[in-house]
């Protein structure tokens, strides 16, 4: 595998571009390995990196039923933060941030990880408490937070609506410094040619239609590609995860699939600098300005379960009513694109990754909004489950069983209505 290089981009700009190698390999489906990984989205791609790096575990499949990161992993609003406040959260997202730090060197890969900082505004005495607790527990984890009062949040983004008719008048924010975005694209793209250059075979266009088991234990797929045999199975499919759980026989999961949509404006001049949120009983919005110029922007899931990526038109008024009331001078700009992902909503909004009661069976999911910014140590945390047969102290907390026990992590206090995490 070629390395990408200063060096290497002066010499093949001089050579004609010859000497770069195919970012991965396209390989038949062996009959069989130790390991297979449903799902090359974010974190299934992840999982086999770590497999082959952290564990030596090589003889690992990727098993993709479309293309490599057509799924969540490519069509999400790329927010990285860890401003979370419960025990189990708040460890592993700081520790999927520090990841992300190094993670263009770890690729060998430019993810354009852009630690720009993320605002996350209040408009209401209560939520300046709110966040305050936020903020300090944050703070007493290590993690960075700053609060801002209103003049704060003007310096740093004059074009919000600080007008006397402002629909959601800003009292102030939580800063996180760290907190940015990433090319959603470039996560995909380098975890696979890391993953692949250590021996993992990436399998496209080879959809899971079965879960082999003998008893009570894996023992392979069944694809459009045919049957192979593997010890291990790790489920990482997102919104799909009750379609890959029903295969396996596990019953209802505590997992419902939404939809949710994103938007990105035409290509403007510089207009902002972090990344803002806000969320209030009559609205939700996150808005980032990608490197090209788009205003990049979400809100709400469609609120309605399916499996279909794309979305309805309710949600295009209410997004783009969250995003004039916020900085009423988008009201002029003109919409480039619009696409919608199937999100795994937990019943806590916290996720899974967890042995499943079939021996060699491990499960990924209930990742809601938010895995984008997880994929780091969510990979890392599942190839470690995966290649001990027990969690890694991490994600002991994320078990599939903790709603049996009662034990959920429930982040926003919404209790067990998976659209509302
Ligand atoms: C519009 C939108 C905005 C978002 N914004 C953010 C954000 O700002 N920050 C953040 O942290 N998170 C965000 N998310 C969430 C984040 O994108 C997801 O939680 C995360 O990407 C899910 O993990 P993944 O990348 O592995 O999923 P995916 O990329 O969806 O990977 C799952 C893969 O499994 C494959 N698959 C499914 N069934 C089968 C089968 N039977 N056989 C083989 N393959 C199968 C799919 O084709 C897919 O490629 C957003 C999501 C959306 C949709």
């Amino acid at each position: 595998m070629t390395r990408y290089s200063a060096w290497n981009v002066i010499k093949n700009g001089l050579t004609g571009q010859k000497g770069w190698d195919r970012a991965w390999r396209d390989p038949e489906p062996k009959e069989s390995y130790d390991v297979i990984i449903v799902g090359a989205g974010g974190h299934g791609l992840a999982t086999a990196y770590y497999l082959a790096k952290e564990h030596g575990i090589r003889n690992v499949a990727i098993l993709e039923k479309g293309y490599l990161g057509g799924g969540n992993v490519g069509r999400n609003t790329t927010i990285v933060r860890s401003n979370y406040m419960l025990p189990g959260n708040t460890e592993f997202y700081e520790f999927s941030v520090k990841l992300w730090e190094q993670l263009s060197h770890e690729l060998n890969y430019n993810v354009m990880f852009s630690q720009r900082g993320q605002i996350v505004l209040f408009h209401s005495p209560a939520a300046r408490d709110a966040a305050a607790k936020r903020a300090n527990t944050m703070r007493m984890n290590g993690i960075d937070a700053e609060m801002l009062s209103r003049d704060q949040v003007r310096e740093r983004v004059p074009h919000l609506d600080f007008s006397d008719r402002a629909r959601f008048p800003i009292q102030g924010a939580i800063l996180q410094k760290r907190a940015g975005t990433a090319r959603h694209d470039a996560v995909a793209w380098g975890y696979a040619r890391a993953a692949d250059s250590l021996g993992v075979d990436i399998i496209q266009n080879c959809e899971v239609t079965g879960v082999l088991r003998e008893g009570g234990r894996v023992t392979g797929v069944e694809t459009t590609r045919g049957v192979i045999k593997a010890n291990k199975v790790g489920l990482a499919v997102a919104g799909n995860t009750s379609r890959l759980t029903a295969m396996a026989g596990l019953g209802r999961m505590p997992i419902e699939t939404h939809k949710l949509q994103a938007f990105v404006s035409e290509p403007l001049k510089p207009l902002l600098d972090y990344v803002v949120a806000y969320a209030l009983p009559g609205g939700h919005f996150y808005i980032s300005q990608s490197d090209k110029g788009g205003m990049v922007f979400g809100g709400d899931l469609d609120m309605y379960n399916s499996y279909a990526q794309r979305g309805n038109l309710p949600i295009y008024e209410d997004v783009a009513g969250c995003a004039v009331a916020l900085m009423p001078c988008l009201k002029r700009v003109r919409l480039l694109r619009q696409w919608a992902g199937v999100m795994d909503m937990s019943m806590d909004g916290t996720p899974i990754i967890s042995k499943t009661p079939v021996d060699g069976l491990y499960l990924n999911a209930g990742w809601c909004y938010g895995g984008f910014k997880a994929t780091p140590a969510s990979g890392w945390c599942f190839a470690a489950t995966i290649a001990r047969d027990a969690p890694h102290e991490l994600n002991a907390l994320f078990t599939l069983d903790r709603f049996e026990r009662g034990l959920q992590i429930d982040e926003k206090g919404v209790g067990p209505t998976p659209k509302l995490h």
